[in-house]
C-alpha cells in the first residue's frame, strides 16, 4: 500500500511541471501512463496530458495554458464544450433520474427522432461507445442473414476489441476467423472479397469515408458507395455504415446521405450527445427481427442524462445548420492553410471534408515536419494534431478560424526555418 499523494503538490518538485508530475505518477498506477488514443506520449514535446477546463472550442490545461482546440475531444465535442442548451436538458434530467431500473421517457422521444433524422433507420438501440455500436451491427447482421463472413477495409478503425483492434496482442486467429479484407474504394478488391466469402457473405463493414491516420484522407467515391450496396443487394447481405466518427459532422442523416446510398445498418457515437456517453445502432425493417432476437445490454445502456443531452444536441444541430456551418470554416481555415502553405514555400495535403481536416507535409515519411508544425501550432495557443484527423464545431467562429491562422503561420514559419 503506498500514501496517496495530494492532487496538488504542495511543493512541486523544481522544474517540474503539474502534468509532469501526474505523468509520473500516472506512470506507477496505470499501464504507459494512458491506454488509448489520448496518451499524449504518442503526439510531440509539449502538449499536454491534462486537462482542466474546456468552453466553447477552447481547453485549458493543468498549467492554465489556454488552446483553441480542433481535436474536440476526437470528435464527440460538435456544439461546443459545456453547450449552454445540452447543459441545461442535462441538468433537467439529471434532477429527474438519470439510471434506473428501466430507462426514462426520454428514450422514446430520442429513439424518434434519430429515426426522423436518419433516412435508413426504421429503429435504434442506443448504446455507450462506437464499439458498442460496431460490434453490435456486425453480430446483428450475422443474426440477420445466418452467415458469418465480414468484409472490412485494411487498416480501417472499427473499435478497440478483439475483432477488429489494431493491436494484435491478446488476439487469436479465431477472433479474426470470419473477416476478410478489402482496399477502401477500390472495387475489384471489394468484389474478389465477396466473391472469396461465396455464400456466407453477412456484410460490408465500411467507414464513413478512409480517415486512418496517417495517411491522406479519401472519402468513398459515390461508384464505391454504389457497388457496396449493389452488392450487399445481390448477395442478400447486410451493408453496414460505420459512422462513429462521422456522424453528424457531413450529413444529419448519415454520411453516406451525400452520396444517395443508404446502408442497412449504421453504428454512430461520438458527437451524437455533444460529449456525453452515448452510441447508436440504427437499422431498417430487414433487422428488425435479428435486433430483437440478439441479445445486447449494458449496466449503462439507458442512462437517462445522455439521452436527454442527445435530444438537445441534434434538435440544435437541425436548428442551426451544424454541418453548413463547420464546411464553411473547415473552408476557411483550409483555404488559410493552403495559402500560409504556398507564401512559406512548403507543400502541404490537407485531404478529406473540410468539417474533418487533416493536415500532411509534402517529403515527410517520418512526419517530422507535421510534428514541428503542431508544436509550434501548440506554444501559440492551437491544438491541432499531427496525424489524426481533426474536428471542427459549431463553436468554431471566423474568429477563432483567424486566431488560429495566426498560429499556424507562426508554426509554419518554424518549419521553413528547419527545413526552407
Ligand atoms: N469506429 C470508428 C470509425 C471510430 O473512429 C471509433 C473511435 N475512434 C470507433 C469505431 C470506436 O469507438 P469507441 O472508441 O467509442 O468505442
Amino acid at each position: 500500500m503506498t500514501s496517496i499523494a495530494p492532487m496538488t503538490p504542495l511543493e512541486p518538485a523544481e522544474q517540474e511541471s503539474f502534468d509532469a508530475s501526474l505523468r509520473r505518477r500516472a506512470k506507477a498506477v496505470i499501464p504507459g501512463g494512458l491506454w488509448g488514443h489520448m496518451n499524449a506520449a504518442r503526439l510531440p514535446e509539449g502538449y499536454p496530458q491534462y486537462f482542466v477546463r474546456a468552453r466553447g472550442c477552447r481547453l485549458w490545461d493543468v498549467e492554465d495554458n489556454e488552446y483553441i482546440d480542433f481535436m474536440c475531444s476526437y470528435g464527440p465535442m460538435i456544439l461546443g464544450y459545456g453547450d449552454e442548451d445540452v447543459e441545461r436538458a442535462a441538468a433537467s434530467q439529471r434532477a429527474q433520474a438519470d439510471i434506473a431500473n428501466g430507462p426514462a421517457p426520454c428514450v422514446v422521444e430520442l429513439a424518434e427522432l434519430v429515426v426522423t433524422t436518419v433516412p435508413h433507420a426504421d429503429w435504434v438501440i442506443f448504446a455507450k461507445n462506437g464499439t458498442d455500436a460496431t460490434t453490435a451491427c456486425v453480430t446483428l447482421a450475422r443474426a440477420g442473414t445466418g452467415r458469418r463472413k465480414v468484409l472490412v477495409a485494411r487498416g480501417s478503425y472499427h473499435g478497440a476489441v478483439p475483432w477488429c483492434t489494431p493491436s494484435l496482442a491478446g488476439v487469436t486467429a479465431e477472433d479474426r476467423a470470419h473477416l476478410l479484407h478489402f482496399e477502401y474504394n477500390d472495387i475489384a478488391s471489394l468484389e474478389a472479397a465477396a466473391d472469396e466469402a461465396g455464400d456466407d457473405l453477412a456484410a460490408i463493414l465500411v467507414a464513413a469515408f478512409r480517415h486512418d491516420v496517417r495517411r491522406d484522407q479519401e472519402l468513398a467515391t459515390p461508384e464505391f458507395a454504389r457497388a457496396a450496396r449493389a452488392l450487399c443487394d445481390r448477395k442478400g447481405a447486410a451493408l453496414i455504415v460505420d459512422d462513429v466518427r462521422a456522424g453528424f459532422r457531413l450529413h444529419l442523416g448519415g454520411s453516406w446521405e451525400t452520396l444517395g446510398v443508404r446502408p442497412d445498418l449504421a453504428a454512430w457515437s461520438k458527437a451524437i450527445a455533444n460529449g456525453r456517453a452515448l452510441a447508436a445502432v440504427t437499422g431498417n425493417d430487414r433487422f428488425r427481427q435479428a435486433a430483437q432476437e440478439i441479445f445486447i445490454t449494458g449496466s449503462f445502456w439507458c442512462a437517462a442524462v445522455p439521452m436527454a443531452a442527445a435530444i438537445a444536441t441534434l434538435h440544435k444541430l437541425h436548428a442551426t445548420d451544424a454541418v453548413g456551418h463547420m464546411a464553411r470554416m473547415g473552408e476557411r481555415l483550409r483555404a488559410g492553410i493552403e495559402a500560409q502553405a504556398r507564401r512559406h514555400g512548403i507543400g502541404v495535403r490537407q485531404t478529406g471534408p473540410v468539417q474533418m481536416p487533416m493536415i500532411l507535409f509534402d517529403d515527410d515519411p517520418d512526419l517530422e515536419k507535421g510534428n514541428l508544425f503542431a508544436a509550434a501550432a501548440l506554444r501559440h495557443g492551437v491544438y491541432l494534431h499531427p496525424w489524426h484527423n481533426m474536428f471542427l464545431s459549431l463553436a468554431h467562429g471566423e474568429a477563432e478560424i483567424d486566431q488560429a491562422l495566426e498560429a499556424t503561420d507562426h508554426a509554419f514559419a518554424a518549419v521553413a526555418q528547419q527545413y526552407g
